[in-house]
This record gives structure tokens, C-alpha cells and sequence, in this order.
């Protein structure tokens, strides 16, 4: 299947000169694999320029410089504790070159009194006299050529020195082919860009600082081919998957109609938008999956029941899964509240329901008496059989492993798949990460709702915060105080929560309740339900992170202490949790110190704005999108080159590139076509191009 061409690239790099068994380790570690492409793909992180080369009396010390002297005299050392000094000058001034620990023999050698040398390291200037340390390079008049006027410098592991690496990539240099260009002409002409080849050859060989930058042109190339592998191994997913064969799902409107006359408020324009969009989508005859971003209390539940309303108009059954038993139970009441009378039946299936109840639901699900069903991952067991499955919803989605999506999309009749999510991910992430998924956004949150009082506060200011907090809630309130829970030190953490836990029970006695990533999901849940439904709980400190999506109205105070450690995405999905229509709700940020330039920002960010696509983007830039919205298994890509702060627009492009390619050449066929798949083996893409006949 790969191109022969390649095979030099593929090659073992225990096939370099000087790669013996030890370094073969050290240079796999360092370059996470033993292919030559990757060392190729091992890019400088620095130079070194030695084309500095002053008289010695006007040096500017410090900086590295090059220098022709001619050698005097050897100062051997008095005893071994002593340095080894040599004495040259250029005319205009005397060096002192000095060597620790090295053999007198050798220094005789290199340096014979009266000869020539050219010496280049770093001068300084001691008691005022001009000295250089080991120099790096002593070299005669002769080899001078040996000495680089500039030196490429490459992230460096122990074992394996600069030298060391610098002989083996020019060894893989020299191997790398001519590939026939896979980038349209007239772009790469616009860009001004060199060829792969030599691209990568010229990146191997910077000459100024500003050649290292992610914007120098040849590092520009190399991200926009990373880039355009990524997208294309998406599309061509995209394409299959787009093939399968879904359900055509076109209400006619009647149930629609009779909840929205019902509904207190008017759709927002933008939940109106999403949903004419996830319409369209349910009409089309292949398999719907598409993504449903809104911020916390954007309304999505509503735009989720009406467009599982659709899927009941036009004869299927639908179903909406939520990551707890809470927020299940949360979803069929207010769906039931809604659905009432309209002759749409709606049942709940948990891990707490009853084995008769669940015997007659399991019943009513295989008549297709169910119109739909909510509840946790019990919607998916062994033993549930739907009549027929045809539309689902996944609430709150990164709470879910990628194997129960795959479960649950198995369970239905090449059901549509709606997945909701409350963490705004940005463009870009959605992007790499999922190609042209299609998604929704509700960028709107519904008139009327009072922003949260933001306030960042030192810890020091703890006793006020706890008087002022006891004001609040002898008026009625509910507040969350939540203390963060690190994972390293789980143990320590749980225990500052505890003790805060036990300090706030002396004030708020019983009516504070405790809750943390060690209960067991059933105790989880009964405190919660105290908190939620009755006034049991008034103050609930957390150690993880409260049920996303939870909904108590109560509940207008949000207090986190140690604020600096959460990320901004966790920061604006807590502040969430308060934010009410009506009253005006508060969220009080407790820093300790250090404080890092980073959550310094994080906090200032939280303080001026509340919408939460732009606290992603911001959270995105901070954390330079190697670990998103605080899930690391969401299964965003990482890239070796490009860098989404620098090569977001060649991102778009190569987006739109990649779609105009497959468009006219879906098999990757023609003479750029082939070209093209050269360029997915290089980038490690051939999954996608695997059962991918022609
Ligand atoms: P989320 O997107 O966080 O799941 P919900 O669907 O729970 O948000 O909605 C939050 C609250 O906003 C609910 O009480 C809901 O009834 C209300 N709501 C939804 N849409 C609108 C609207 N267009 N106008 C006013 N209130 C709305
Ligand atoms: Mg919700």
C-alpha cells in the first residue's frame, strides 16, 4: 500500500551511522519512536551563532564569538584541584583559556605554542583580564570548515549530546526523497513556500532566531501538511460514515405545537436556529451524529424534548441519557411536566428503579407503548429492548467513555444521535478534533438573566466571607463551597476538605453536608438530593466537582477556595451552577498564595466575562491546547508542528482544502491524489486510508 518511495523514511534508525544499542534507547525515548521520519520530524529548538568574531579588545563578553589566536604559553596546574591555563592573544589583547580536569598530553597537542587557532565558547572578562572556560571548539587553520557558523541546537536528553543528534539527523537528512508535491501550486506559490524536502532541509539549518519561530515560512509548510493530513483523515472518516445508511425523521409538527403554546417563555433566536438545524438534519436518509454545544442554562433540554418530539411524531422511540441518577430524574420531571396531556408517554429507567416497575417498562418499551424514554446508561443494558429505537440524546457528553457511545449507537435502529454539551469547546479543537462534525450552537442564553456577582478574594479574607455567607443563607439561600481535589495528593486534599467540612459544621451545625469523590455514587446522590429538594442541607461543601447540569434554585452562592488551582473552563461551569434567572447570585473566588502569572490572568478572566465560548478560547490559549476543559480523554490531538496559537487560519484552509480535494477526487486517484496519500503515511494517517480501495 505505501508508496516504495517512502521506505527510506520508514527505515529503523539503528541503520545511522553510530546508533549502537544504548543510543538506539536513548534517541527512541527522546524521539518517541525509531522511524527516521520522526527524527527528521525532531525540530531545532535553538542556534547557536559563532559568527561573531570581535578583536579581543573591543569583545563584547558574554556572548558566544569566534576568534583567531595565536597560541603562548601553557600554565600547567600547581595541583589537581587547580585548572589548566593557556595563554593566547590575537594582537590586540591576551585570553585565557582554562580547562578543568582535563590531560595536560592532549592540551599540548591541540594547542602547540606559537601556532594558530580559531576558538570559539563564551568570553568573560575576570579581575580584569578576558578568560574563556573550556572553549566549545578549538580548531586549526585548516579545519576551520569543521567549525559552523552557526550551530543548530535540538531538545536534548541525557546520554545524547548536541554533536551527537546534529550527526544523526544529517545522516537521515541525506536519505530524505523528493516527494511529488501534494499541495496545489497556485497556494504554495501565494504562500511563497519551498518544497517538503526542502523545507524540512532549511528548518534543519536556521540561520537567525526568527528561522525557529512557528510562523517562519518553512515551519508554516510543515504545519500546514500536519494540518492537512489531520483534516483529510478526517474527512475521509466523515465521507464513510456518512454513507451509512439512518432514518428519515419528519414530524408533522402537531406535539411540537402543542408544547411550545405551552411553554411559559419564547424560544430564544438561537435555540430556534440549532433546532431547525437539527430538523434538517433528522430528514436526511443517512446516520445523524452531530454535537449540541450551549452554555449552562442556554436551554438545551427544551431544544433536546422538541426535537425527540419530532422523532415521536413521525413513529419512533426516543430515548435521552444522562451521566447521573439526579440529573435523569431531573430531566423526567421536567419533561413529564411537559409532556403532560398531550398523549406522548414518558418513562424513567435508573439504577434505583423498582424490578416490578422496570418489568412493565421493559414491556412497554417492546410494544412501543413508551414514546420516550429517560435515564442513565441503564438505558442501555443487555435486557432493554425498544421496539424501535430511532432518535437518541446524550446529555452532558464528556462524562460518557467512547464505549458506551459506541453501545449506545448499536442499541438503536440506525438511530440519529444528538450529543449535548455544556463545555463550550472552541472551533479550533472541534475542528482537529472531529473534522466537520456537524454542531450546534446556542450562543444565547434567554433574556433576563443577571450576571453572577464575580468577586476574587485572598484567602485571608476568610472569616468575613463565612460571616457574609451566614447572612445569605439565614435569608433562605443555598450555597455550594467547593475545595479542589488533586489528584497526587488525593489524600491531603480530602482532608483540607474535611477540615473546612468540620470548621463550617461549628457555624452552620447540621445543615451542612459533605460531599466527595470517595462516596459511593448512592450516597453521592442522597446528599445531593437533601441539597436539591429539601432544606435538610443549606451548604454543601464539595470536593469534586457538583453534578454538571444540576439544577437547584435555590442555590445563588458559590464559593471555591483555592480558585487558582481549577482551570477556567471548571471555573465558569461552577459559576454556572448559580446562575438564576431572577435573584442575583454571587460566586466568590478564594486565592491562596503563590499565585502564577497564569491563574492570575485565569482569575481576571473569570472576573470580566461570563460567556463561555470566549472562557474557552481564552482557556485554550492559556493551557495551549494540550490539555482541554480539564478531560484529558477527550481525545483532542496533539500536534508535533503546527501550534493552534499560531496556525489557526492554515487550520481553516487546510479545512476547506481538504473538502475541495475530496470532492473531486474521493479515492484519492489522481497524479495529487497519490501525491496525497504519501502525505497521510507521513503524519500517520494510513488508518484512514486503510480499506481504502484504488
Ligand atoms: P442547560 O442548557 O444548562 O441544560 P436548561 O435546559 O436546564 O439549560 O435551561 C435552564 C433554564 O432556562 C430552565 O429553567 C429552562 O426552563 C429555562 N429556559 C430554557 N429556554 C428558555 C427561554 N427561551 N427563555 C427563558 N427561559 C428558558
Ligand atoms: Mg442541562
Amino acid at each position: 500500500m505505501r508508496d516504495e518511495i517512502l521506505n527510506p523514511l520508514f527505515s529503523d534508525i539503528s541503520s545511522i551511522k553510530g546508533v549502537g544499542s544504548k543510543t538506539l534507547k536513548l534517541l527512541t525515548k527522546l524521539i518517541d519512536s525509531s522511524t527516521i521520519r520522526d527524527l527528521i520530524f525532531h525540530l531545532p529548538s535553538n542556534i547557536i551563532d559563532r559568527s561573531y568574531c570581535p578583536k579581543l579588545n573591543e569583545i563584547q563578553t558574554g556572548r558566544i564569538c569566534t576568534v583567531k589566536v595565536k597560541i603562548i604559553e601553557h600554565m600547567a596546574p600547581k595541583n589537581k584541584h587547580q585548572p589548566y591555563k593557556v595563554l593566547v592573544s590575537d594582537g590586540t589583547e591576551n585570553l585565557t583559556l582554562i580547562f578543568f580536569k582535563v590531560y595536560a598530553d592532549s592540551i599540548a597537542k591541540n594547542l602547540p605554542i606559537g601556532a594558530f587557532r580559531y576558538i570559539s565558547g563564551k568570553i568573560e572578562r575576570f579581575n580584569n583580564t578576558l578568560q574563556m572556560t573550556h572553549p566549545d571548539y578549538i580548531v586549526s587553520e585548516q579545519d576551520v570548515a569543521k567549525l559552523p557558523k552557526f550551530e543548530t541546537v535540538y531538545p536534548l536528553t541525557a546520554g545524547i549530546s548536541n554533536k551527537m543528534i546534529n550527526n544523526y539527523i544529517n545522516q537521515a537528512l541525506i536519505r530524505l526523497p523528493n516527494l511529488p508535491e501534494w499541495l496545489d501550486d497556485e497556494f504554495i506559490k501565494k504562500q511563497n513556500w519551498l518544497s517538503f524536502k526542502e523545507a524540512i532541509l532549511d528548518i534543519h539549518s536556521p540561520k537567525y532566531a526568527c528561522d525557529l519561530e512557528p510562523y517562519s515560512k518553512s515551519r508554516s509548510r510543515l504545519a500546514y501538511d500536519e494540518l492537512l493530513a489531520n483534516q483529510l483523515a478526517l474527512a475521509i472518516v466523515r465521507e464513510r460514515v456518512k454513507k451509512q445508511q439512518g432514518r428519515v425523521i419528519i414530524g408533522n409538527g402537531m406535539l411540537r405545537k402543542k408544547v411550545i403554546e405551552k411553554l411559559p417563555f419564547n424560544l430564544t433566536i438561537a435555540q430556534k436556529n440549532v433546532l431547525a438545524e437539527i430538523y434538517d438534519d433528522q430528514s436526511q436518509p443517512y446516520r445523524m451524529l452531530r454535537l449540541l454545544q450551549g452554555d449552562v442554562g442556554s436551554g438545551k433540554t427544551i431544544v433536546a424534548l422538541l426535537s425527540m418530539l419530532n422523532g415521536v411524531e413521525a413513529g419512533v422511540q426516543t430515548a435521552i441519557m444522562a451521566p447521573t441518577e439526579i440529573l435523569a430524574k431531573q430531566h423526567f420531571e421536567t419533561i413529564s411536566e411537559i409532556c403532560d396531556n398531550i398523549g406522548v408517554n414518558v418513562a424513567l429507567l435508573t439504577g434505583k428503579t423498582k424490578a416490578k416497575e422496570r418489568r412493565e417498562i421493559l414491556q412497554d418499551l417492546e410494544n412501543g407503548k413508551i414514546n420516550i424514554l429517560i435515564g442513565t446508561h441503564a438505558l442501555f443494558q443487555n435486557d432493554v429492548n425498544y421496539k424501535d429505537l430511532g432518535f437518541i440524546v446524550v446529555d452532558e457528553q464528556h462524562r460518557f467513555g467512547v464505549d458506551q457511545r459506541l453501545l449506545l449507537s448499536e442499541k438503536g435502529n440506525k438511530a440519529d444521535i444528538l450529543v449535548m454539551t455544556a463545555t463550550p469547546i472552541p472551533r479550533t479543537l472541534v475542528l482537529t478534533s472531529y473534522g466537520d462534525m456537524e454542531y450546534s450552537k446556542i450562543d444565547q442564553l434567554p433574556e433576563g438573566r443577571k450576571p453572577v456577582d464575580t468577586r476574587v478574594l485572598p484567602i485571608s479574607k476568610l472569616s468575613e466571607t463565612v460571616a457574609g455567607l451566614k447572612r445569605k443563607i439565614d435569608t433562605g439561600v443555598k450555597a455550594y463551597w467547593v475545595c479542589p481535589l488533586v489528584e497526587e495528593s488525593e489524600k491531603s486534599d480530602l482532608a483540607a476538605a474535611e477540615a473546612r467540612f468540620e470548621d463550617l459544621q461549628k457555624i452552620f451545625g447540621n445543615k451542612v453536608g459533605l460531599i466527595h469523590g470517595k462516596m459511593k455514587e448512592k450516597e453521592k446522590d442522597a446528599i445531593m438530593d437533601k441539597f436539591a429538594n429539601s432544606d435538610e442541607i443549606n451548604l454543601l461543601v464539595a470536593t469534586t466537582v457538583i453534578e454538571v447540569g444540576v439544577n437547584v434554585p435555590k442555590a445563588t452562592v458559590m464559593i471555591i477556595e483555592h480558585a487558582e488551582r481549577f482551570g477556567l473552563s471548571q471555573l465558569h461551569q461552577l459559576r454556572g451552577r448559580v446562575k438564576r434567572g431572577v435573584s442575583q447570585a454571587t460566586c466568590l473566588l478564594l486565592y491562596s498564595f503563590p499565585l502564577s502569572e497564569t491563574a492570575k490572568e485565569r482569575l481576571n478572566i473569570m472576573k470580566q466575562t461570563e460567556d463561555g465560548f470566549l472562557i474557552a478560547e481564552k482557556d485554550l490559549e492559556l493551557r495551549g491546547g494540550g490539555e482541554i476543559l480539564g478531560t484529558r480523554q477527550s481525545g483532542f490531538c496533539n500536534f508535533r508542528i503546527a501550534d493552534m496559537n499560531y496556525h489557526k487560519n492554515l487550520l481553516y484552509i487546510a479545512n476547506q482544502d481538504a473538502k475541495l480535494i475530496l470532492n473531486k477526487d474521493p479515492n484519492l486517484q489522481s497524479a495529487r491524489g497519490k501525491a496525497l496519500r504519501n502525505l497521510l503515511y507521513l503524519f500517520g494517517k494510513d488508518d484512514s486510508i486503510r480499506n481504502y480501495r484504488g
